[in-house]
């Protein structure tokens, strides 16, 4: 069988670290082109300066990743499924939910598979948390999410402009999660969002949801000006148990004893294993629920002014 030849758009750091990798390792897979405006693409590999050139350009491309800053995303995503090609979107899938569900349209006509992938999702230490989940009686839930933008992000400027998401851009990862493992619907009762002076964008938000299921407290908060080691940790208080997904979702505790889970192939690869299965199917997996979280923080939520930040 021909593998399904695939370009790669937007080629900054979670193209080269995580995507080339997962479709070398693929034999599904070929990475037929690359789409770098700076001409910094992957050697032995054509690249070009933009996705019209490599869709005009490339024979037999059948499938692109698309692995730009969001707001970009939609109209490179539109051309792409309007030249009949499939389509993974990496996270968030777009900066307004109107895009991603003109996407999903789009796919549907053109028999194409649409991909909005949440890569935190891919853990296995998630699927076997949702299974505990189901059915338990849900006290809290407690979404800590804070990292040292300075670390993860250097020099990304575009995570301050507008549709760049701030703080949400790794929050976002946590929601991908909870809106996978609650056990019952999700709403943004109220947020805050802390806007440095001189930024278009939060550095840090605190969340309070509701749920038809859970009576208790359910927030999340997300910071980004946090110093030192990373915590990205989600904590529910159940009437059975102490439930806890740490490392992004990486490793499961119950009631501070670890639970061994299956290795699992890596988040990206697991990606990839599962977009060939939607391309072999012409199916599209698109869940806006982590991004509709957002929108709806911004739209219930209080904005906040602090000190300007200086990365
Ligand atoms: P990045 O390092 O800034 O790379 C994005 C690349 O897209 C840039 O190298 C740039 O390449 C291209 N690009 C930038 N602006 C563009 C524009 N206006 N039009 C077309 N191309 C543009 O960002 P990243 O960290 O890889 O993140 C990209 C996406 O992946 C984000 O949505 C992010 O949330 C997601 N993600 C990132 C990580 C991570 O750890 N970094 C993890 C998971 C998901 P050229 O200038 O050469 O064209």
């Amino acid at each position: 069988m021909r593998p399904i030849r695939i370009g790669i758009i937007g080629f900054g750091k979670i193209a080269q670290d995580q995507h080339v990798p997962s479709i070398q390792e693929n034999a599904r897979l070929e990475l037929a082109a690359t789409v770098s405006r700076q001409g910094n693409g992957h050697p032995g590999v054509p690249c070009f300066a933009s996705h019209g050139d490599m869709l005009r350009q490339v024979d037999e491309l059948d499938a692109v990743a698309v692995c730009t800053p969001p707001s970009v995303r939609h109209e490179i995503a539109r051309d792409c499924l309007e030249a009949g090609v499939h389509t993974l979107l990496e996270k968030p899938p777009g900066v307004t939910l109107s895009e991603v569900e003109h996407l999903t349209s789009l796919a549907a006509a053109r028999q194409r598979s649409l991909f909005a992938t949440w890569h935190a999702r891919h853990n296995p230490a998630v699927a076997a948390a949702a299974e505990r989940l189901a059915g338990q009686v849900i006290r809290s839930m407690q979404i800590v999410w804070h990292e040292d933008v300075r670390k993860w992000h250097p020099g990304q400027q575009w995570i301050w402009e507008p549709g760049g998401f701030g703080v949400f851009d790794p929050g976002i990862n946590a929601l991908s999660i909870a809106t996978r493992i609650f056990p019952g619907e999700l709403f943004v009762r109220d947020a805050e969002l802390m806007f440095p002076e001189n930024k278009q964008t939060p550095i840090a938000a605190h969340l309070n949801f509701a749920s038809s299921v859970s009576g208790g407290e359910l927030t999340a908060d997300f910071n980004w000006r946090h110093r030192g080691a990373e915590a990205w940790n989600i904590t529910f208080q159940t009437d059975q148990s102490t439930l806890k997904l740490s490392e992004g979702g990486s490793r499961l505790f119950v009631d501070e004893q670890e639970i061994a889970v299956e290795r699992g192939l890596g988040e990206y690869p697991s990606i990839y294993a599962d977009f060939v299965d939607l391309v072999d199917e012409r199916r599209s997996d698109v869940d806006i629920r982590p991004l509709r979280l957002v929108a709806d923080a911004y739209l219930a939520g209080r904005r906040r002014l602090v000190e300007p930040f200086e990365s």
